[in-house]
């Protein structure tokens, strides 16, 4: 087993997280129902594009 050879420090730590986000990019509001979406995309929550229903819910 290899042992590593110092401790990450605090600073080191946190750098490599600042990429660890929370949201998804590019996540918006629907404008329909409210949920997050991916902008572009068809909402999955109501199936709404543009203000058109475009999948219906099953
Ligand atoms: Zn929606």
């Amino acid at each position: 087993m290899a042992v590593q050879p110092r401790r990450t420090s605090k600073t080191r730590k946190n750098k490599r997280r600042t990429h660890h986000k929370l949201t998804v990019k590019g996540m918006v509001k629907c404008p329909d129902c409210g949920e997050m979406k991916l902008s572009h995309r068809v909402c999955r929550n109501c199936g709404s594009y543009k203000g058109e229903t475009v999948v219906e819910k099953s």
